[in-house]
């Protein structure tokens, strides 16, 4: 059975050291984000997923859901019983609003425990991830009367959330939404259609269930500016905000699917259910944007999560196993074989997925810092700068998170030879259960295009710019040090790349859009790259500082550094190969006519 330990020692570093959260102690939320309580909310955080939802993943894959002929779903043995444990300890209300009942703590925090729950039940955490999305978008749309009716027992746990966007027809396309919602005299709207692989859309976890969906008023524009955002409650609400009479929501189907087992997708039937407007009539996508731009930054951490639990089982593995014998002679001479960690291409695979991990962490932490910063920073200037930072970077921490997270998890596969392709290690149910993040929230190609076609061009450039002003800032002072040197011109050589392949871009894509959209994956995983480049040069930074200390801990500084290294010399250079196959442009890839992909027999 697989194991997983909840890398608190590194969050720990890149919170009180690297970006010292402690120092914003002045921003509202940050006041109480004290070094003991940071330290004490990661170490029980991570206690909690490894002692209670790590035990369970393997049996929610075994198991899954099951639904029953009066349309109800049972999830998984334990799942139950944790979830009781994750609302009784409080751990949904960490950063959410005081004034719904939450903690108010800094939503950086929230994405600890966010990490942390993935790796140890990615199927679990999608039940309090899409209540905290449903919450989000309550928060930032909804009426004063919603509000204060739905956001506390959500942030309790009591009741949880989903999210209805995708429908047989429609599902980057949001425009070919055809449920409608209908207005009834009393104000609410009776909804009618059908949503198709709906996350937590039905389940036995909570007393209530309250779907956002999206629907269309008769008359609204047929195109995405015609949508507008519901709350389509499981149970209507009573008198006393209870939950009443069943809505006319119903799950008709769960779906049989590669991985996430313990998570129930559903098939759900709106048939007049009972619903109320949420924001604006046809104003519906800006809403559940703030909800999708909350969960995306949660899928690039499943990315990561399921990257760092199939690595750490990795590295297990690698140290237990013996095959063969060091290519420089014999490690273990007492035995008759060295553990294949001697070996350098299990190195290579275990160095790969540590680096990534590590440096995508702090990437994630990062933007979790921006999003608080985004609400919370004293001036409008900076709330601003953090708000542009962070959209940019939203499509890349979703998109190439999760399309390298899938990557680590498969080449930590690959470490146990034939063993990790059978279900007894657990280690395919990672790979399994990491693919679902590069289609989810948008699949990666719809990233891709955000980033480029959107982000980019957004006010004339202004973000992108301010990432590379960020970058070339930390390099400039990088270079006056000895130890980071080298990595600071890697980094500047990886960087030079990314400004060339914008140029490119704003040279080329105007006249040809689809060079836009054929580039536009490479140039998501060259700013992954060089983004990832940054933060190990601020880790290697940040150690070097604390090495002049003679900390007791050394090691794992030193480790950082020579992981900063090993970053620098074997993932920055890959930024110039997809340049040059971005800069092929994309003549040669759609020359062909539809014929000539038929094959002949
Ligand atoms: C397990 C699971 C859970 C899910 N949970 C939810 C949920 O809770 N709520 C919800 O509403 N939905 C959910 N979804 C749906 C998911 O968000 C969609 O599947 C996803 O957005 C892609 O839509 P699609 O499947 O219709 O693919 P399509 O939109 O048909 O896309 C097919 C392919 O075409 C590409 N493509 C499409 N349009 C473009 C474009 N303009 N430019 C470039 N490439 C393009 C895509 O990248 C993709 O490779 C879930 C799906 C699964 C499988």
């Amino acid at each position: 059975m697989p194991t997983y330990t909840a890398p608190t020692r590194d969050t720990r570093f890149l919170l009180n050291e690297m970006l010292d959260l402690a120092s914003y102690g002045n921003l509202p939320g940050f006041e109480h984000a004290t070094q003991d309580m940071i330290d004490t909310i990661v170490n029980e955080a991570g206690k909690f997923c490894a002692e209670v939802l790590a035990p369970i993943n393997q049996i929610g894959d075994e198991q899954g859901c099951t639904r029953h002929e009066d349309g109800s779903v049972t999830t998984p043995d334990g799942f139950k019983e944790a979830y009781e444990a994750y609302t009784e300890a409080g751990w949904g209300t960490l950063s959410q609003p005081e004034e719904f009942g939450g903690q108010g703590l800094p939503h950086t925090l929230g994405m600890v425990l966010e990490e942390y729950t993935a790796s140890a039940n990615q199927a679990f955490g999608m039940y309090p991830g899409l209540t905290n999305g449903a919450i989000a978008a309550i928060l930032a749309a909804g009426s004063d009367e919603q509000k204060a009716t739905y956001a506390p027992k959500m942030i309790s746990g009591e009741w949880s959330g989903t999210m209805n966007l995708t429908e047989p027809h429609c599902g980057t396309d949001l425009g070919l939404i055809r449920t409608k919602a209908e207005p009834q005299a009393d104000g609410s709207y009776s909804i009618t259609g059908t949503k198709i692989f709906i996350s937590a859309g039905e389940h036995d976890l909570t007393s209530n269930i309250i779907h956002l969906v999206l629907a269309k008023t008769p008359g609204a524009p047929d195109s995405s500016k015609g949508i507008s955002l519901f709350i389509v409650p499981k149970f209507v609400l009573d008198d006393n905000g209870e939950p009443g009479e069943r809505n006319g929501v119903s799950c008709g189907s769960i779906e049989k699917k590669m991985g996430i087992h313990g998570n129930a997708t559903c098939v759900l039937n709106y048939d007049g259910a009972k619903g109320w407007m949420v924001g604006e009539e046809n104003k519906g996508l800006a809403a559940m944007f703030v909800m999708m731009n909350a969960a995306r930054l949660g899928v690039g951490l499943q990315g990561l999560a399921q990257a760092e639990v199939s690595y750490q089982n990795g590295v297990t593995y690698a140290l237990d196993r013996r095959q063969g014998r060091a290519l420089t002679g014999p490690a273990d001479t007492e035995a008759k074989a060295d553990p294949i960690f001697v070996h350098p291409d299990v190195r290579r695979m275990l160095m790969d997925a540590k680096v990534f991990n590590e440096g995508m962490r702090a990437l994630c932490m990062w933007g979790a810092l921006q999003v608080d910063l985004s609400h919370k920073a004293q001036t409008e200037e900076e709330r601003e700068a953090a708000d542009e930072l962070i959209g940019l970077m939203t499509p890349v921490i979703k998109g190439y998170g999760t399309d390298k997270g899938y990557d680590i998890a498969n080449n930590m596969q690959q470490v146990y030879g034939g063993h990790g392709y059978v279900s007894e290690w657990g280690m395919e149910q990672f790979v399994r259960d990491s693919r679902i993040a590069m289609i989810y929230e948008g699949t990666n190609g719809v990233q891709a295009m955000d980033l480029c076609g959107r982000k980019l061009a957004s006010k004339g450039g202004k973000a992108v710019q301010a990432f590379f002003a960020m970058i070339d800032e930390e390099i400039a002072a990088a270079k006056e040090v000895a130890e980071l040197k080298d990595i600071a011109e890697r980094l500047e050589k990886g960087l030079g790349e990314q400004k060339a392949a914008t140029m490119w871009f704003m040279q080329n894509a105007m006249a040809n859009p689809n060079h836009l959209g054929a580039g536009a994956h490479h140039y998501m995983h060259i700013m992954g790259i060089v983004t990832l480049g940054f933060f190990w040069l601020k880790m290697a930074k940040t150690a070097l500082e604390a090495l002049a200390n003679e900390p007791e801990d050394a090691a794992f500084y030193q480790a950082k550094l020579t992981s900063a290294a090993y970053y620098a010399e074997r993932f920055l250079p890959d930024a110039g190969a997809l340049r040059r196959k971005l800069e092929a442009g994309s003549d040669n890839m759609m020359a062909l006519p539809e014929d000539a992909f038929a094959t002949a027999a």
